[in-house]
C-alpha cells in the first residue's frame, strides 16, 4: 500500500506521515529532505540555485549530507524551493522517490507532488494544509526552541514567498491529487491531526 501526504511547508504533513508509518508498519521518506540536500549541497559549492546547471550538479550529493542538522533550517528551505523548480532536478531526484514508493509491502512518502507524479497510483492520498498564521505560529515556536532569531513575521513572509514558488512553479506545481483527502490543521492539535489521517486513510483502504 503506498500513503501520498502532501501539502505545504509547516502543515503537519511530515508529522502526520510519521505516524501514519508507525501505524501501519511502513516505512517513511521525506522527500523534502532530498530537495534540501540538493539545495544545501549547492550553497556548499558556492553555486547558483536559480541556475539549473548548477542545480543538477548539486543532485549527486553525497548520502551522508542527509543526516546534517543544517538540513533543517529556514535558509536551507529556501535553496531547496528555488532548486526544486528546475525540471533536470525533479527528473533527477525521480527514481529515488519512484523506487521508494514501489518497494514491496509499500510505503508513505511526504512532500509536494508524491500523489500527483510520483505515486499516481497510490491507495490513499492526503492533502495536508493550515492557514499561513497557524503554519507560521508552529514554526515560531519550533525554531524558538532551536534558539533560532526569526521574528513571527519574518516567518510568515517566508512561508508566503515559498507557497508562492511552490505552488506556481510550471513542472509539478503544489496541488492537490483529484482524488486526494484534505485535512485542513489549522484548528486541530497534534493527536487530534493524526486521528484525522488514520481514519482518512483507513477509509481510503476499506
Ligand atoms: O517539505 P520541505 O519544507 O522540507 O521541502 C522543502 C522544499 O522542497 C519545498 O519548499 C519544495 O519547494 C521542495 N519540495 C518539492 N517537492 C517535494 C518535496 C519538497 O518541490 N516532493
Amino acid at each position: 500500500m503506498i500513503i501520498a501526504v502532501d501539502g505545504p511547508t509547516a502543515s503537519g504533513k511530515g508529522t502526520i506521515a510519521k505516524a501514519l508509518a508507525a501505524h501501519f508498519g511502513l516505512p517513511h521518506l521525506d522527500t523534502g529532505l532530498l530537495y534540501r540536500a540538493v539545495g544545501r549541497q549547492v550553497f556548499l559549492d558556492g553555486g547558483d540555485p536559480d541556475d539549473g546547471g548548477d542545480a543538477l550538479a548539486a543532485t549527486s550529493f553525497p548520502d551522508s549530507l542527509l543526516d546534517d542538522p543544517q538540513l533543517r533550517s529556514e535558509e536551507v528551505g529556501g535553496l531547496a524551493s528555488r532548486v526544486s523548480i528546475h525540471p533536470a532536478v525533479r527528473q533527477a531526484l525521480y527514481e529515488r522517490q519512484r523506487s521508494f514508493a514501489t518497494q514491496e509491502g509499500g510505503a508513505v512518502l511526504d512532500g509536494r507532488d508524491i500523489g500527483t507524479v510520483i505515486a499516481p497510483e497510490a491507495e490513499a492520498k492526503l492533502f495536508v494544509t493550515a492557514s499561513v498564521e497557524a503554519r507560521a505560529q508552529r514554526r515560531f515556536l519550533e525554531m524558538r526552541e532551536r534558539g533560532a532569531g526569526v521574528t513571527l513575521l519574518e516567518i510568515q513572509d517566508d512561508l508566503r514567498r515559498r507557497d508562492e514558488r511552490d505552488s506556481k512553479r510550471a513542472v509539478a506545481p503544489l496541488v492537490p491529487a483529484a482524488d486526494a483527502m484534505i485535512i485542513d490543521t489549522s484548528a486541530l492539535g497534534r493527536d487530534e491531526a493524526i486521528a484525522a489521517a488514520i481514519e482518512a486513510v483507513t477509509q481510503a483502504i476499506s
